[in-house]
């Protein structure tokens, strides 16, 4: 997942948001990581300097999103992320 992805896809910005926080409130995140995913949360990624968006794209993103489902290998949507974290399924596959 990188930066232009999410800013030209078709994602939903509510539910990305929904996303990093059931992160933090699940405790996944700690440390920088969770600091810099709170920023994101209330002041939006742009608000990140370099390094910490470095942060949040290899150890947020690139440790907990996972872009495609495992068994039909459609986009997960950001809605389903949080469950796929686990599973690596999208809510279709998980419940067959
Ligand atoms: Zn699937």
């Amino acid at each position: 997942m990188t930066m232009k992805m999410l800013a030209g896809g078709n994602w939903d910005e509510a539910t990305y948001y929904g996303f990093l926080e059931e992160l933090v409130e699940a405790g996944y995140l700690e440390g920088a990581a969770l600091g810099i995913t709170k920023r994101v949360i209330h002041e939006g990624r742009d608000s990140l300097t370099e390094n910490q968006d470095y942060v949040f794209e290899r150890y947020v993103l690139g440790e907990y999103v996972r872009d495609k489902c495992n068994v039909c290998h459609q986009t997960i949507p950001w809605c389903e992320k949080f469950q796929a974290i686990q599973s690596g399924l999208c809510a279709a596959c998980l419940i067959r």
